[in-house]
């Protein structure tokens, strides 16, 4: 495909040049991590890539695409900027994309050899990671979200030489559109679970799902379907193409009524949340096994599960970790581990895995205070980072 003349005239364009991208990403990580001189042709498509980005209508990131006669306004601050970042780290030397790096995060380089004395001193052997905000730079859709190389190539050192078992743990769902269809991180390194744990791949390629109750199951098939037939109607079909989209998550539903560029005109997007309320209600009119929260951006559509107590319970990331632990097994309890996360929902991995050991370290990438005193108070071999791309820096320092 010859990409320079590519045109982007849809959602859907714009969709298939990223998922393009994706594929020359992933080969060009293989290359590095095999010691490969990397193809310059290569190089040249992700360049061609970005200008073609670059020259969509709009100002730098903020950027237009025409859909179906509506305008849609897209921030393409994650992809410009990674596409960029990629590009300075293929043509040059890794300490001076350190240095890039340096000119984009404050205190950079302190930050880089306080958390590789931070681990050096906690080589626990499990490193188990949220994805999105934490090793991942935050993009505003999921699914354009694909991942860089230099942050592939940063991770699968890590996973490589310094981790018996690296766990990606994510709420997005695994395939279609999940984590595995942005990742760009060579096959058979990486855990990946998605659903908060629900589902996963292993390192043989194994999928593998907490089993659920096939009468719950049949309620959330339904609800997929019925939300399959809304976005059929082109007034709601934006709904799939903005923000997280529509994620058909294992446990548990996902559709986007805004994103954080506000895309959507608010009555539009509280029509369409009413819409939704009104076939949760219909398909689960005793409000049994579903239960829905909003964030103002997306709606979740939960499927309950019932804790020790026989209490009904949001299925979080310590219960997805409780799983992969039982399954995998990871074997927290001899070999610790170190918990990354960036939000509140990421607590949860980090009490499921101190009630196991006290062989645990976290690393959060955030600046909220709060979350900071949370997180000590859970575990005080604590340590805080500003961005992903610290965090992963420290990741591929650890292993020189
Ligand atoms: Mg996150």
């Amino acid at each position: 495909m010859d990409i320079k003349y590519l045109n982007i005239t849809s959602l859907n364009d714009f969709y298939n040049l990223m998922f393009y991208t994706r594929d020359i990403k992933k080969s060009i990580v293989n290359d590095i991590l095999n010691n490969k001189i990397c193809n310059t042709e290569m190089i040249d498509l992700l360049i061609d890539a970005l200008e073609i980005l670059n020259n969509l209508p709009g100002n730098q990131y903020e950027k237009i695409i025409n859909h179906h006669n509506t305008q849609v306004k897209l921030n393409l601050f994650y992809e410009i900027s990674e596409l960029q970042k990629d590009i300075y780290y293929l043509l040059h030397k890794e300490q001076d994309f350190y240095e890039y790096l340096s000119n984009l995060n404050p205190n950079f380089f302190k930050q880089i050899a306080d958390g590789k004395d931070f681990l050096s001193n906690n080589k626990f052997k499990n490193l188990i990671s949220d994805r999105d905000g934490t090793v991942n730079n935050y993009c505003g859709r999921y699914n354009s979200s694909i991942q860089s190389i230099y942050n592939a190539v940063f991770l699968s050192r890590y996973a490589i030489y310094s981790a018996d078992n690296t766990v990606i743990l994510t709420s997005a769902p695994l395939k279609n559109v999940g984590l595995l269809d942005m990742s760009v991180s060579p096959d058979n390194l990486f855990i990946y679970a998605g659903s908060k744990g629900r589902e996963y791949l292993d390192k043989n390629n194994n999928k593998h799902y907490l089993s659920i109750d096939s009468e719950k199951q049949k309620i959330l098939d339904k609800l997929n379907n019925e939300i399959d037939n809304l976005l059929n109607n082109e007034e709601y079909q934006i709904f799939a193409l903005i923000g997280s989209g529509f994620q058909k998550k294992f446990g548990q539903t996902t559709i986007a009524r805004q994103d954080i560029y506000n895309s959507i005109p608010p009555d539009i997007s509280e029509s369409f949340f009413n819409q939704i309320i009104n076939l949760v209600n219909y398909i689960d009119p005793t409000k049994k096994y579903l239960s829905i929260e909003d964030t103002g951006l997306d709606i979740e559509i939960i499927l309950n599960i019932n804790n020790e107590d026989n209490e009904l319970k949001d299925f979080d990331k310590g219960d997805g970790i409780e799983f992969l632990d039982r399954n995998i097994p990871l074997n927290i309890n001899e070999l610790g581990a170190i918990i990354c996360g960036d939000t509140k929902s990421d607590i949860p991995m980090l009490t499921t895995a101190i009630k196991k050991t006290n062989k645990v370290a976290a690393i959060f990438v955030t600046n909220d205070d709060n979350l900071k005193e949370s997180i000590n108070n859970i575990c005080a071999n604590s340590y805080f980072v500003s961005s992903p791309d610290i965090l992963v820096t420290i990741l591929n320092e650890i292993n020189k």
